[in-house]
């Protein structure tokens, strides 16, 4: 009999576990336990394709439901696990139990909320994490409605594409002094919003909402902090995500802002692994967690890696995209603890980057409508290569040479 190896959670990271991990080791026992009622699926279509009704639910799924038999791998879905039992390496679900030699945490995060008792429980307020949730979304999307949007991050900006697109009329409020102000430059925001309101959205930024607005038991409208009252017919949130870390802090596993794990993706006991939006790590110098496929995907093989005994050293090269009408929003590298930025005019009219620096040393780069510039960068970055500020603003710069 193999080593009995169980994921807790059945989503992007998990797939990548299991895939990796059969590769390597085909005795392994290999179990997932996920509490959706799907089959593991991918989410960035839900707030892009899926939400436009140009991806089917099939297409979302990681895996064809065959691949699970042919690759004997057990997924359990509809099954939460409520506590991890280290005495007798035991996962313990609502309905059964299950043993493990080595254990995947890849529980994934959870949108943030806002406080309580301002009518965030509403129907008609959503958060989008889940499928069930983009499916919800639909039955509200109807042209001529109007949707409020609270955040103005990816994920609300996104949705807030989809419903312009469908003849909605749309409202984003941000309570920082812009949109995408955590993870993007001034530059990459006003490029975005410039989009936003060519297409008909408004944004208001450096705006508070008081609270939900309830008429015959739903939502109605947000009242704003000046108490303005902003009138819509539903609202999606999306103000972030926590990291799901219960199951591991519960069991004494160390957790700082998810679930501290080293450069194998070992956690605080030996034989628990961590991967995926869950799992906090050393970037350079410091800790991070990251919330992309990338990083589910490469941190989980690296876990698998790990738990067939080679050797690993998870030092990643971050990606991340993002779709809102025709943009589509490319980056390479992780920007946070820059000092300065330059705008890299494109090859095409309209098309752009934004390259940081901190100290004059390259981190990042955002490529608008720019694949090339995507291209690029990245590939500075895994090749451990430098460019200089004034040579990323320069557009006859051969960028070609610098990787070559
Ligand atoms: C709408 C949306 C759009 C996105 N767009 C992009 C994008 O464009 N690009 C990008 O790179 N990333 C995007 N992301 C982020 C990306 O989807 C996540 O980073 C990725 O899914 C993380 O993988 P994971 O395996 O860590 O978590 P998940 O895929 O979330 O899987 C975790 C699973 O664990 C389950 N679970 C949690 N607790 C338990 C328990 N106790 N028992 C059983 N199961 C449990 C959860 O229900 C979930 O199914 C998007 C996310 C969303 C929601």
């Amino acid at each position: 009999m193999g080593m009995k190896t169980v994921v807790i959670g059945a989503g992007q990271a998990a797939i990548a576990f299991a895939t990796k991990l059969r590769e390597l080791d085909s005795d392994a026992e290999i179990t997932l336990i996920g509490d959706e009622q799907s089959l593991p699926y991918q989410r960035p279509p839900l707030s892009k394709k899926y939400m436009t009704g140009e991806m089917s639910a099939d297409r979302l799924l990681l895996r064809p439901a065959d691949w699970y038999e042919t690759n004997r791998v057990n997924c359990l879905t509809r099954t939460a696990a409520t506590r991890i039992d280290l005495e007798t390496s035991e996962i313990i679900c609502s309905d059964k139990s299950v043993p493990f030699d080595k254990l995947l945490i890849a529980t994934g995060s959870r949108p943030r909320t806002l406080p309580e008792g301002i009518g965030g429980d509403l129907p008609g307020v959503y958060t989008l994490r889940h499928l069930a949730d983009a499916d919800q979304i639909a039955t509200e999307m109807a042209e001529g409605r109007k949707a409020v949007i609270i955040g103005g991050g990816y994920i609300g900006l996104e949705a807030a594409a989809v419903f312009a697109t469908k003849g909605l009329a749309v409202e984003v409020i941000e309570m920082a002094d812009r949109i995408l102000k955590r993870v993007a430059s001034p530059d990459t925001a006003a490029y975005v919003k410039a989009k936003h309101e060519a297409n008909g959205v408004t944004i208001r930024e450096q705006t508070a909402i008081k609270k939900f607005v309830e008429f015959d038991g739903r939502f109605a409208g947000v009242e704003l902090e000046d108490t303005t009252l902003v009138n819509a017919d539903f609202c999606v949130v999306g103000i972030g995500v926590l990291p799901n870390v219960e199951l591991a802090a519960d069991a004494g596993i160390a957790c700082e802002n998810g679930i501290l794990v080293d450069n194998t993706t070992r956690t605080s006991h030996a034989d628990i692994h961590a991967a995926g939006d869950v799992a906090n790590f050393e970037f350079r110098d410091a800790r991070c967690r990251l919330e992309s496929v990338q990083n589910a995907i490469d941190q989980a093989e690296t876990a698998a890696r790990a738990i067939a005994e080679e050797e690993v050293d998870y030092r990643p090269v971050p990606w991340f995209w993002s779709d809102q009408y025709d943009l589509k929003l490319q980056i390479a590298g992780l920007n946070s603890g820059y000092d300065q930025t330059v705008v890299r005019p494109g090859m095409r009219d309209g098309t752009q980057s934004v390259w940081y620096f901190m100290e004059g040393k390259f981190l990042a780069v955002d490529a608008l409508n720019d694949p090339r510039a995507y291209m690029f960068g990245k590939k500075i970055l895994e090749l451990g290569r430098d460019i200089a500020p004034g040579q990323a603003a320069d557009a006859s710069f051969d960028l070609k040479a610098l990787v070559s």
